[in-house]
């Protein structure tokens, strides 16, 4: 059995266009484009990428977006009071503070500062609270994206059984409240739980978001599950690509260890998952593309609700 790939391509493409469209609509009829500030501290290289990615999107979008690069050294009350300006500006619809945080800033109380209807990452413990009560409120990009690749792919959610291994407040905790607000019987694991092959073993929608490249293996997967791929990692041992990837995907794989020193990997091993599952989520090229998507769908979402429209 080889899995049907759920590309993350298409599925992000439809959602921005979307967006598109009804900012388009939103300049006609209310004669305003939403704004969204992305603010940045320090120099890590990742955050660089996600940070260009979300302003460059904005741009393309029709969103009018600003970015705010400090330097590593800004001190915490630095940062806070200019979360506190960006709260009062009327033309700023949606603030993201780009994690991580340098260690000296305290990430919980730059978040909490964040006014929850400009909070577009959906991190502020209002916007969890109202999460996990079901109501309408703005949601984790990253996990809003996975229920958007499960419901496009018309794969049901309702009644199944799905098991989220990770539990972070970024996508595990929040991803499970959703599933479960679609009514799937959800299970929740982490690096404590025991015999953990035979929980995931009983999904029918198993989501990884654990941290760790190609963890996921066969034994955990049930024939035919739906398997949705989190993870982001880097692998550079060609020996361990080779135990991650098919004869057919394997030589571009290793030539971009060769070229960049690197391959992008999830969190579950793609080999045994394309034999094993009924779908999955390829890495890259499926959930990664839809959190940005998200994101301009949050700030979108953000600018009608602050305005009432
Ligand atoms: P965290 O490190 O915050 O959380 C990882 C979770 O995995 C924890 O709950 C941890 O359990 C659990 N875990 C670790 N080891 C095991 C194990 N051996 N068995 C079972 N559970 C384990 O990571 P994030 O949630 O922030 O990210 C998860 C992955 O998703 C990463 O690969 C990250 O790069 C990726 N990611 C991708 C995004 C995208 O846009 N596609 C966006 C955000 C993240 P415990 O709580 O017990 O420690």
């Amino acid at each position: 059995m080889t899995a049907r790939i759920l590309s993350g391509r298409e599925i992000a493409e439809s959602i921005k266009e979307e967006v598109r469209d009804e900012i388009a609509r939103l300049y006609e009829e209310h004669g305003f484009r939403p704004g969204l500030t992305v603010v940045r501290v320090g120099e890590d290289p990742a955050s660089a990428v996600y940070v260009g990615s979300k302003v460059k999107t904005s741009h393309e979008l029709g969103i009018i977006s600003e970015h705010i690069h400090l330097d590593a050294d800004t001190t915490h009350d630095e940062v806070l009071q200019i979360v506190k300006k960006l709260n009062s500006r009327d033309d700023v619809d949606g603030i993201l503070v780009q994690l991580p945080l340098p260690t000296h800033i305290d990430d919980s109380a730059i978040l909490e500062a964040i006014d929850p209807a400009k909070d577009v990452d959906g991190f502020h413990p209002m916007n969890v609270g109202r999460l996990n009560q079901g109501v309408r409120s703005l949601v984790p990009c990253t996990p809003a994206g996975v229920i958007e690749i499960l419901k496009r792919s018309n794969i049901e959610i309702a009644g199944k059984h799905a098991v989220v291994v990770g539990r972070s407040n970024i996508v595990g905790k929040p991803m499970a409240a959703l599933l479960l607000k679609e009514n799937a019987t959800v299970t929740i694991c982490h690096s404590r739980t025991a015999d953990l092959p035979s929980v995931t073993r009983q999904a029918d929608i198993l989501v990884a978001a654990i941290g760790r490249a190609g963890f996921v293996r066969g034994e955990h997967i049930r024939e035919g599950a739906t398997v949705i791929d989190v993870g982001i990692n880097n692998v550079s041992d060609k020996e361990f690509a080779a135990e991650l990837f098919s004869a057919d995907d394997l030589p571009k794989r290793l030539a971009a260890i060769d070229n960049r020193g690197f391959t992008l990997v999830g969190d579950v091993n793609p080999k045994e998952a394309m034999e094993k599952a009924g779908s999955f989520t390829p890495v890259p090229g499926g959930v990664g593309l839809l959190t940005v998507a998200m994101l301009m769908k949050n700030t979108v979402d953000a600018a009608k609700m602050r305005r009432k429209i």
